[in-house]
């Protein structure tokens, strides 16, 4: 997948010159963390601008998913809204940032793809452990009843009222 964004007005225009970009896509379906997997249930929306700053052109926006995954605790499946901030800068010719890492190129067609960028803002933010409700009660690991919909007797090691609940304390 690609969402390209047209540099050509902004850098022609010379030093300082900015576009802002308001826009949805439904581009991106899906990404992973881990084992964990995120649905995109509506549209991407993302606001960016983009700034000719010369030898680069900066870009700094935020971006909004509604998402599907599943409870790490009680396994059903729910949606989530979740936004983040990106930030990246273009260069026209191969430069590397501080850790030897390459910046994205602006090539001769002066389009840039945003889709990658889009992610790895959604990926800084995702939750490694999503949690349906913090007050998530899980799953019974004996019995695998959903806490949240029921109790079970599972939790209680021994049942005060067993007729061998006092064999415990004679051993
Ligand atoms: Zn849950
Ligand atoms: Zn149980």
């Amino acid at each position: 997948m690609s969402i390209l964004i047209d540099l050509r007005s902004v850098i022609d225009e010379g030093v300082g010159a900015s576009l802002s970009v308001k826009d949805s896509t439904s581009e991106l379906t899906k990404f992973g963390l881990g084992d964990i997997d995120f649905c995109c249930v509506a549209p991407l929306s993302y606001e960016l601008d983009f700034i000719n700053a010369g030898e680069c052109v900066q870009a700094n926006g935020k971006v909004h998913a509604d998402l599907s995954t599943v409870c790490v605790r009680c396994l059903r499946d729910f949606d989530f809204g979740l936004d983040s901030e990106l930030e990246e800068t273009f260069f026209f010719k191969p430069t590397e940032d501080e850790h030897g890492e390459p910046y994205p190129i602006i090539d001769d067609s002066l389009k840039i793809d945003i889709a990658p960028l889009l992610r790895e803002a959604l990926l800084v933010e995702a939750p490694f452990a999503p949690i349906h409700d913090s007050d998530c009660q899980g799953l019974c690991v004996k019995c695998g009843t959903d806490l949240n919909e029921s109790d079970c007797d599972c939790g209680d090691e021994v049942d005060s009222n067993h007729p061998f609940a006092n064999l415990k304390d004679l051993i």
